[in-house]
């Protein structure tokens, strides 16, 4: 074995994470996870959201508070131009970041519109894919410019992609088309070294599925019942997945999709 095969000790203890991460859908559930845990490791996090500000600044607040740096911006999803108007209110945020290559990009904002395909309309089935697959295709595409070499991009799937919910068919949908890009995209910015990989939670407790499960114990206990980990999952679970595939020790893995359900239904 050569001297190149071995880990450095010196390096990896002087490798803190710095530059910033862009989280989408960050003032609440597991985005505000992700931000806070994105903070944590040392990142400039940019936390995005829709309308509620004061939620977004308390995500803001508590990174600050824990020794880290974040601001936040607004941003609706659903507007055709989201790519363009993403990022122009990211730069009007920034300040004299505006300018600094973006580390970590992380798509988590999302809707989920409950459904069999006899009850979705077609307003509802739009909405969706804009929000959950074309806001981010538009989002990564217009980022292209901004990402630093070695970057990472973590797209939020779901793990309804893997185990089947036909209440859900259209939201599975917009997450299925999400893992199709991973794949494709990972190759083509793999020459910069930027990887590209998606995770899949299993049903998390949050404000998105607040009204049918939250304080439903039959509903817990049945779900956890069918997970090999067999507990509910909460908003850091997911987020230390996505801050490993953010790490440096993930530069390995592109093109992935990694299931962090707490193996729910194996
Ligand atoms: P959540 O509803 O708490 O958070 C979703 C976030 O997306 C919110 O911050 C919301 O403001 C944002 N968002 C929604 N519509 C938007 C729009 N038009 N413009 C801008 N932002 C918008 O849900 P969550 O559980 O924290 O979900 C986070 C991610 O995890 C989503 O991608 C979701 O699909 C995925 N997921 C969640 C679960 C779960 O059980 N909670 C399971 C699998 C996957």
């Amino acid at each position: 074995m050569s001297d190149t095969d071995l880990h450095d000790v010196e390096l990896l203890n002087a490798r803190k994470p710095d530059g910033i991460a862009v989280v989408t859908g960050a003032s609440r559930g597991i985005g505000a996870a992700i931000a806070s845990r994105l903070g944590a490791d040392g990142y400039t996090v940019a936390v995005h959201y829709r309308q509620d500000a004061a939620a977004a600044a308390d995500v803001v607040g508590k990174i600050t508070a824990a020794g880290g740096t974040a601001f936040s911006f607004a941003a609706d999803l659903a507007e055709p131009d989201t790519g363009t108007a993403f990022w122009a209110s990211y730069d009007a945020a920034a300040g004299e970041l505006r300018d600094a290559p973006v580390q970590v990009l992380v798509n988590n904002a999302a809707i989920i519109v409950n459904g069999v395909i006899e009850e979705t309309t077609a307003e509802d089935f739009i909405r969706q894919q804009q929000i959950n697959t074309t806001a981010p295709f538009l989002i990564i595409q217009a980022a292209l410019p901004r990402l630093a070499d070695g970057a990472r991009v973590v797209n939020v799937s779901s793990g309804a992609t893997r185990v089947p919910i036909p209440g859900i068919i259209g939201y599975t949908m917009t997450k299925g088309a999400l893992e199709a890009l991973t794949l494709p995209l990972a190759q083509h910015l793999g020459p910069r070294g930027i990887t590209v990989n998606a995770v899949r939670p299993g049903t998390t407790d949050t404000d998105m599925n607040a009204d049918w499960l939250r304080g439903n114990s039959e509903a817990i206990t049945n779900l956890v019942a069918q997970r090999a980990l067999r507990r509910m999952g909460s908003p850091t679970d997911v987020a230390d997945v996505v801050a490993l595939l953010a790490s440096h020790d993930a530069r390995w893995i592109t093109g992935q999709t990694i299931d962090a359900t707490g193996g729910e239904r194996l």
